[in-house]
């Protein structure tokens, strides 16, 4: 019995040493010492000793370990390791990992996270949003946009490229604003409260394209060429990847170009000719420039280099002859200008390429690494600027509307949708800054810009689609007081371009995430590879087992936590935060565990098992959403009245992540591996508990009520009460109608009925004749009645109005026709 308890103390040891992540000397050591203290209190047989020197000598004794373990284990692996190809190769070496490594590795560091500096807008950004933002927002009315001109006003597109818009990343040497990223994130996301049109239009030259291309890549003459240009508005770019056949496996472009000789201005130069057939592509129906992408060939090896040269980015001006665009496509009723763009035999110069011909095939590359830091600012922004429309409008029209004599908002049917939105708001406002501190700290965060973007369009989606349910027949009757359905019509552009969600989802947050994240794959998968056999054996002895030494400590850290010890692991707070805290350091010791199960287990089908890469990458996403929560609440000073807000935030990600987990272990491919892995890290099960009903009605009261959480919630929308903002106006009512309230209560009290809270300006007469109300009373219940009216009522039209093609209107038949 004593030997038996002994032995469960030693692997208890083990467990500790293992938990804290010793090395594997410590390790022996402490073994050895329990050892000694079992022989000496428990006559523990002398012979242990040999099981402990035959396992501990070969471990810790490099050169025996490397010839009797890392040499087999190396060539084994050199058979079993997935083939890459370049593209993939580029894909995953491109960018940076930041936070979402540490949430990978199962031990996060929460100083690390809470350490990042809090963004801050500089006294010119903040001026910027202030002044043009706000003043182009003014002079925004989207449904003349997107109903009447299809188009923005000339001069909107006037005041955008006079006032830099198109400028935000081009650096100030150039004349550009050169803004950081949270910036430009406040720009987007007050413009999407306005307009999608008008956010995508400044969006787009802000992202991926012309200016971040050259700002990295270009030669000292493309730059002094057209950044200056680029930075006027003198030149529109846009940037042309996706073909018909190339849409999600924009690898596989077949547009093509051919290092050749050709006249250029008179002379023979060296230069390409270029066939192309684009579609899809943002502003190419206005640009000036085109940034093309395109696999070039050089059959003759003009450029001294390979034939097949690969992809290729070239920035064309579109006024070269054979050069098509000017038709558009037509995006879900929000027609900002896309179209597609065609060139057949186009020659152009050599130094044309981004870069000059040095850069020639390394266009995927560029791409790939310029992709992870617009991926994460544009789309998030736009997201969440729509999120916070449908929280600002929800809830404020929540509380005008009355239904069954109440606000709708104090349903409880509604009540749920309500706190759905506002609590996805708040969270995608945590996510887009924290990713946005992470590009200002130079990061290029290829895992989170594609976590962010995937997740952050989705939940903007579900946030329009739940604004549209709350606002009933409101959001549906379209016209000038309309302020959702166009965003709620355009959603879906989110979800789909740069990286349509489904693929992201499937193949790349994963994907990209377990090789990028994991503290020893990238280097074992270098290791095989080196040709030097020395190094290899010696790199890969020192990743192989330091995999091993991580892997064990997972182990015991899920078994550990599985059994509720996740609640004495570290948390930063003490306060309602802590048990949070905690439960993200067990996820994320599952996560690494089922990481390394689902690698050894599926080897290289891995890639193509991408349900497994889904739910693993969904686990990573929501640790980073709630972890990017946790954040936004420090940054914020932890406001306990925003409590509310935090916890539903998290509530929600914890139930998604625990989905993902279960979902995973139940569909796991190789037989038993998911049951053994739910034996193992949940024996006690997963809590199952959703959000309460209590924290939903905590959470749609907090909205439904002026108040600083509240402005804290809608911060950097358009919510000015000007003409062609019903937005704004609704945020008026709001404040007047919870007046109105008060007024109209103690009108019932001395008619003693209540009085149905309709008509208000009615009511407004009776009490100034009861002498209950003074004349300013009167006049706010008259202002509230008139923008209660305006938050109910919908537009109407003549029937031609709404017909586009007037020829088709039957001639009315006049009384006096002859
Ligand atoms: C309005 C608009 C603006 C755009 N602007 C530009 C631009 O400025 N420049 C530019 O170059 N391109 C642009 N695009 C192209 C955009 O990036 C592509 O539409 C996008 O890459 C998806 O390609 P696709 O539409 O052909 O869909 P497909 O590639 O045909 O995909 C169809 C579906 O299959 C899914 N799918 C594909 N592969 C996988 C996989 N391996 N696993 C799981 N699911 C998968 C996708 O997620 C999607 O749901 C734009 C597109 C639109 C609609």
């Amino acid at each position: 019995m004593e030997i038996f308890l002994w032995i469960l103390a030693l692997v208890a040891v083990i467990g500790v040493i293992a938990y804290h992540r010793q090395s594997l000397l410590v390790a022996s050591a402490a073994t050895a010492v329990w050892l000694a203290v079992g022989q000496f209190v428990l006559n523990v047989p002398a012979w242990s000793w040999a099981i402990w020197a035959a396992i501990a000598l070969p471990l810790n004794v490099t050169a025996i370990r490397q010839a009797l373990f890392s040499r087999a284990m190396l060539n084994a692996y050199r058979k079993i390791m997935p083939e890459m190809s370049s593209t993939e190769r580029d894909a995953i070496s491109a960018g940076t990992t930041w936070w979402e490594g540490e949430l990978f590795r199962g031990n996060p560091d929460w100083s690390m996270l809470h350490n990042y500096p809090a963004p801050v807008l500089s006294a010119e950004e903040q001026a910027f949003i202030d002044g043009p933002v706000e003043t182009v927002c003014k002079m925004t009315n989207d449904f003349e946009i997107t109903h009447e001109r299809a188009d923005l006003p000339p001069e909107i597109w006037q005041y955008l490229k006079d006032n830099g818009f198109f400028a935000m990343i081009i650096k100030k040497q150039y004349g550009g604003l050169e803004f950081s990223a949270y910036a430009q994130s406040y720009v987007l996301q007050k413009l999407a409260t306005v307009s999608g049109v008008l956010a995508s239009t400044v969006g787009v030259p802000n992202s991926l394209g012309p200016g971040e291309l050259l700002q990295h890549y270009g030669t000292e003459a493309q730059k002094d060429h057209y950044l200056p240009r680029l930075a006027k508005g003198l030149e529109i770019p846009c940037f042309a990847l996706t073909s018909p056949e190339a849409g999600s496996d924009a690898g596989a472009i077949p547009d093509r170009g051919t290092v050749c000789m050709g006249e250029w201005q008179g002379k023979q130069v060296l230069g390409m000719r270029l066939t192309w057939n684009k579609r899809y592509i943002t502003l190419a129906p206005v640009a000036t420039v085109l940034g093309l992408a395109f696999k070039l060939d050089d059959p003759e090896q003009l450029l001294g280099g390979e034939k097949e040269l690969g992809i290729t980015c070239a920035l064309i001006p579109t006024d070269i002859q054979g050069v098509d665009i000017g038709r558009r496509h037509f995006p879900l009723n929000v027609p900002f200008q896309n179209g597609p763009t065609r060139g057949d035999d186009v020659f152009v110069p050599i130094d044309y390429i981004i870069g000059g011909e040095k850069m020639a095939g390394q266009g995927w590359r560029m791409l790939v690494e310029c992709l992870s830091v617009g991926r994460g600012i544009t789309l998030p922004a736009n997201a969440t600027g729509g999120a916070k429309l449908a929280a600002m409008s929800s809830s404020a029209y929540a509380r005008v509307r009355r239904q069954f004599k109440v606000p709708i908002g104090y349903l409880e049917g509604i009540e749920e949708p309500l706190a759905r939105i506002a609590g996805n708001a708040y969270l995608m406002d945590g996510a887009a800054n924290l990713t946005t501190t992470a590009i200002d700290m130079g990061e290029k965060p290829s895992v989170i810009s594609a976590i962010v973007k995937y997740h952050l369009t989705d939940r903007g989606q579900k946030a329009m689609i739940d604004a549209m349910d709350i606002h009933g027949g409101k959001g549906i009757c379209m016209g000038p007081s309309n302020y959702l359905a166009r965003g709620y019509q355009g959603a879906p552009i989110a979800v789909t371009v740069e990286g349509a969600n489904i693929l992201t989802r499937s193949m790349i947050i994963y994907g990209q995430g377990a090789i990028r994240c994991h503290p020893y794959v990238l280097a074992e998968l270098e290791a095989a590879s080196l040709s030097d056999q020395r190094k290899a054996l010696a790199d890969f002895d020192k990743a192989v087992f330091g995999h091993i030494g991580f892997a064990i400590s997972n182990v015991f850290r899920s078994i550990w936590f599985g059994w509720g010890g996740y609640r004495f692991s570290k948390s930063p707070q003490r306060d309602a935060t802590a048990q949070y805290y905690r439960q993200l350091n067990r996820y994320s010791a599952n996560l690494a565990l089922l990481s390394d199960i689902a690698m050894a287990t599926l080897g290289g089908s891995l890639k193509r098992r991408e349900r497994v890469s889904a739910r693993l990458g969904d686990m990573l996403s929501e640790l980073y959403l709630c972890s990017a929560a946790l954040k936004r609440y420090d940054n914020d000073g932890r406001p306990a009245e925003d409590l509310p807000l935090l916890q539903w935030a998290l509530e929600d990600s914890l139930a998604k992540l625990r989905v993902a987990l279960r979902d995973l272990l139940d569909n796991f491919p190789v037989a038993g591996v998911g049951s053994l892995m739910k034996a193992l890290i949940m024996p006690l099960g997963l809590p199952s508990k959703r959000m309460g009903d209590k924290l939903d009605h905590k959470v749609a009261k907090l909205v439904m009520t002026p108040s600083e959480t509240r402005d804290r919630l809608g911060h950097m929308s358009f919510l000015t009460d000007c003409d062609n903002n019903p937005l704004g106006t609704l945020q008026t009512t709001l404040n007047d109608i919870i007046a109105a309230e008060e007024l109209v209560a103690k009108v019932s009290k001395a008619k003693g009925q209540k009085v149905p809270f309709i008509w208000l300006d009615r009511i407004a007469d009776e009490g100034l004749e009861m002498g209950v109300l003074s004349e300013a009373d009167a006049q706010l219940l008259r202002r509230a009645e008139i923008g209660r009216m305006k938050a109910i009522n919908v537009d109407d039209f003549d029937s031609d109005e709404l017909v586009a093609d007037k020829s088709t209107i039957p001639q009315k038949a006049t009384k006096n026709a002859a």
